[in-house]
């Protein structure tokens, strides 16, 4: 499961916990990007902090692990060097790719989107506000309606900037991860302390 979890949070998770059971995976490989080729324009944290923070939500469920291979390649990130190179590390596995309703519905303007289909199965799933859709790749693409999270990212970090509580929507040791390094923060210095 890719994503910039910056911060990772329950919708993340619930997805991942029903596409493990759906589809009897054997792990969940979450894969924090680097610099995010659609959000370059925008802020987003430091890959080290979202790695980190994705680390610590994973690290109770033995079926959950974290991979550094965006996080470590250089540039903006792509799924189809994510899918290579996590190919490259479990040659024998059945890769599934899983995405939520929104992100699936950009898949056909990413990068090599035709070699995109070879290298892994797609999972769907559902999200609220959006239309799930299997981009008319029956073979290809699974969609699983998974219980609602109205939880973002984005909603995360504005509640941290306005001083809102974040518990109950990130795991605890994320909301106290943000607060030790002052992410999200109305002072952006303090989101360039050093984890
Ligand atoms: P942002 O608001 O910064 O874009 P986000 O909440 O969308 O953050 P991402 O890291 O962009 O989180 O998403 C990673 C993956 O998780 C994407 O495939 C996205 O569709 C999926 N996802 C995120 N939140 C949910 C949710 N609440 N329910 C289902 N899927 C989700
Ligand atoms: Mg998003």
């Amino acid at each position: 499961m890719g994503g910039t979890f910056d911060p990772i949070h329950h919708g993340h998770l619930v997805a991942a916990s029903e596409v493990a059971a759906k589809f009897a995976l054997d792990e969940v490989v979450f894969v924090p990007t680097g610099q995010p080729w659609q959000k370059s324009n925008k802020e987003v944290s430091k890959p080290e902090h979202r790695y980190l923070m994705t680390v610590i939500a994973t690290a109770s469920n033995p079926r959950f692990t974290v991979s550094r291979v965006d996080v470590d390649r250089p540039g903006p990130t792509y799924t189809i060097d994510t899918l290579r190179d996590l190919r490259e590390q479990r040659p024998d596995a059945d890769l599934f790719f899983i995405t939520g309703a929104d992100a699936l519905a950009q898949i056909l303007s990413w990068k090599d989107v035709d070699e995109l289909w070879s290298l892994a199965h797609f999972v769907g799933v559902t999200r609220p506000g959006h239309e799930l859709h299997n981009l008319g790749r029956d073979e290809d693409v699974s969609l699983l309606e998974v219980p609602a999270m109205a939880i973002s990212s984005t909603d995360c970090r504005n509640r941290v900037n306005e001083g809102n509580p974040v518990w109950y929507l990130v795991p605890d040791g994320v909301v106290q991860y943000i607060a030790k390094y002052g992410l999200y923060a109305p002072h952006p210095d303090a989101a360039e302390l050093a984890p």
